[in-house]
């Protein structure tokens, strides 16, 4: 803890002097967003603290020594998506992979560590309500970066109106089934070996399922889409 504090108080001490070096050569402007860096530095730095604090005794002990996620876990970057909306205590469980638009290919090594040297039982592809990356890919503005654009190559969209909420809806769902599909090709003997199932799922935050702000929908199982297919196949497990 003590280390800590002297990383942080390095941190906050590093800005104040690049604040005041600046000072005379920048506007308001960049004054203001010094100051807004040193608040996500202290809220980050400052979360942590608590977070240490309100562990029980003994809490790290299981992470010392390795890892055995139940999950490996494929989600959009995007900040409102987050795992602990998918499992209560989400460490130790998910190995999480995240990136623009929960693509395969664009993190594929991190996705076959997670499934071909931790074993996890499970593959999931979570896309999300209003995903900016599925829209972009939609409308494909012109002033993406090269490296922007690289990521958004295997986003699979079924038309190009990113204003038109069903038709993002319908590319998202689009864009989950060939990621599963992808991974289907991939990993087709750990599949057909019984040793994964890759599934698939949209963060509903915005409600677009009508099942309530913030479900997650299951609409893929091991390629089966077929809504009422999964139920009646599926229910007892994934349920
Ligand atoms: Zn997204």
């Amino acid at each position: 803890m003590v280390q800590q504090y002297r990383i942080f108080i390095f941190i906050l001490s590093f800005l104040t002097i690049n604040s005041s070096l600046w000072a005379s050569s920048t506007d308001q402007i960049n004054k203001s967003k010094q100051e807004q860096i040193r608040e996500v530095v202290h809220h980050i730095m400052v979360s942590n603290d608590a977070f240490v604090k309100n562990m029980p005794s003994g809490y790290f002990d299981r992470h010392i020594h390795g890892q055995k996620p139940i999950v490996t876990m494929v989600t959009c970057a995007d900040s409102r998506v987050h795992s602990h909306a998918m499992d209560v205590h989400p460490d130790g469980d998910i190995f999480l992979v995240r990136n623009i638009g929960n693509q395969v290919s664009t993190t594929e090594g991190s996705i076959e560590y997670g499934v071909r040297h931790l074993h996890t039982p499970v593959l999931f592809v979570i896309g999300h309500s209003s995903c900016g990356a599925v829209e972009a890919a939609m409308s494909r503005p012109k002033h993406l970066e090269p490296s922007i654009w690289r990521e958004l190559e295997t986003i699979k969209v079924v038309g190009h109106k990113a204003d038109d909420h069903a038709q993002v809806k319908e590319s998202v769902e689009s864009n989950v089934n060939h990621q599963v599909s992808i991974a289907l090709k991939k990993y087709a003997s750990e599949v057909k070996e019984n040793r994964l199932t890759v599934l698939g799922g949209v963060y509903d935050f915005r409600n677009d399922y009508s099942q309530g702000n913030g479900r997650l929908v299951l609409i893929n199982v091991n390629g089966e889409t077929n809504p009422s297919e999964i139920e009646k196949k599926y229910n007892d497990h994934y349920k």
